[in-house]
């Protein structure tokens, strides 16, 4: 069975996002630990974990993905900056025990005028602090388009952040189709030897995570600016290429998609018809 979901508020709690994802066809889906630019954590209710759990099994919703602010540098130059990225993250961490054994993505950062190699050691070093031996979240990173000074365009960049990594068994990646194909790796007309590629450099032992978006751009665009399905550059046939590839069709797949909710909806429902079961 195809896991599919989308990108959802969590304003209104966990069982109102379980809900939501419920009614839209979703058995995954992803959200923000906290406002996206930062700021303050809602004080978890033990009571809304609880019905969360009892909706969630009963309604077969499986994965929970935890997106962290995309405002966090981990490898920020300013010191009160990366202080902030990781007392955040340690923080989310915390309370990502509240739902065990689910993952929190983050975006690697940006070294700014450091350097790439700066960048990875910092972002190394962070990673060496939030985790811990006992807990039970996978954190991950995602692959970027190589915005700016984005860390994390290069699959080898990734490598190199988990290389550096003590307890690296607590790290997978999470692949996004716009910006992995923004960044220049050709999904539309090679997907196999992406895949081979992402395998070879990271290993697909630590794929934990697939965000579905098109592109509004072309290959190698270093944009980021994300496409409804079958709307932008990677275009319906990739995509369905994508969730139907032997190494990623059994991975969750989560949306990102300009869309309203109803728009997620139509969307799932695609992709659920275009899944080859
Ligand atoms: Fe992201
Ligand atoms: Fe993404
Ligand atoms: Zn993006």
């Amino acid at each position: 069975m195809l896991r599919i979901g989308c990108h959802l508020s969590a304003s209104k709690g966990y069982t109102a996002m379980a809900k939501q994802a419920y009614d839209i066809g979703a058995n995954v889906f992803q959200f923000f630990t906290r406002n996206p630019r930062g700021g303050a954590a809602k004080a978890i209710d033990e009571n809304d974990i609880r019905s969360f759990y009892e909706f969630t099994g009963e309604h077969g919703i499986t994965d929970y993905l935890a997106h962290a602010p995309y405002t966090l540098n981990s490898c920020a130059a300013d010191e009160k900056i990366l202080t902030f990225a990781r007392e955040t993250m340690q923080d989310d961490l915390r309370r990502m025990e509240y739902i065990p054994g689910n993952c929190y993505n983050f975006h690697p950062g940006s070294h700014v005028k450091q350097g790439t190699e700066t960048g990875i050691e910092k972002i190394a070093a962070t990673l060496n602090m939030v985790l811990t031996p006992d807990m039970s979240t996978t954190v991950l990173l995602e692959t970027m388009a190589g915005k700016g000074s984005e860390v994390g365009g290069k699959f080898e960049e990734l490598r190199e952040i988990i290389d550096r990594v003590e307890l690296s068994d607590k790290l997978g990646v999470c692949l996004d189709t716009c910006h992995i194909y923004d960044a220049g790796y050709d999904i539309v007309s090679n997907l196999d030897g992406v895949i081979a590629e992402f395998d070879r450099v990271i290993g697909l032992d630590r794929l934990k995570a697939v965000h579905l978006n098109d592109s509004k751009n072309p290959i190698g665009s270093h944009k980021d600016r994300h496409e409804t399905i079958g709307n932008g550059f990677i275009g319906l046939d990739a995509i369905e290429r994508i969730i139907n590839h032997p190494a990623l069709r059994d991975k969750p797949f989560y949306l990102e998609t300009p869309n309203d909710i109803p728009g997620y909806a139509r969307e799932i429902a695609l992709l659920k018809e275009l899944y080859r079961d």
